[in-house]
């Protein structure tokens, strides 16, 4: 919330609405899934508003799309954002976990990438596996 406010963007209700519906659940959700959750929540808000939302709180890293799911994750970071993350995503419940990548690993993709001539921006990295919880319940 509080870099939605330093950015210095309108926190709008459509913005805090799609936020929250994010943070409630550990597991990305499609832009029709936010609509449902605001809606089911008695929340007024329209899909135009959820896509917009969407894409300006994405560009603030306060949510996170995941390509491979194709669905977006509240920010659980505190502070200045990291450079660059990872999600891991759990097969077998769906959940998406955060995670800083370690500054070597980012080196060595961003050098790697350079050797084509691509200038890397950000990286993303998507790990998909099976979380403990699931491990510990299938044992
Ligand atoms: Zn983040
Ligand atoms: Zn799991």
């Amino acid at each position: 919330m509080d870099r939605l406010r330093r950015s210095g963007l309108r926190v709008t209700s459509a913005r805090l609405l799609v936020l929250r519906a994010l943070r409630e659940s550990e597991k990305p959700l499609s832009a029709a899934q936010v609509y449902a959750s605001v809606k089911g929540s008695g929340g007024h808000i329209d899909m135009v508003s959820v896509y917009r939302s969407l894409s300006i709180l994405a560009s603030l890293d306060l949510v996170h799309h995941v390509g491979s799911v194709d669905g977006f994750v509240a920010c659980r970071m505190s502070g200045e954002h990291p450079e660059s993350i990872a999600h891991l995503l759990c097969n077998a419940c769906g959940v998406a976990e955060e995670r800083e990548i370690p500054l070597d690993v980012l080196r060595a993709i961003v050098v790697d990438a350079k050797t084509t001539g691509f200038g890397s921006e950000t990286v993303r990295i998507e790990v998909m596996g099976t979380c403990r919880a699931c491990q510990l319940n299938a044992s």
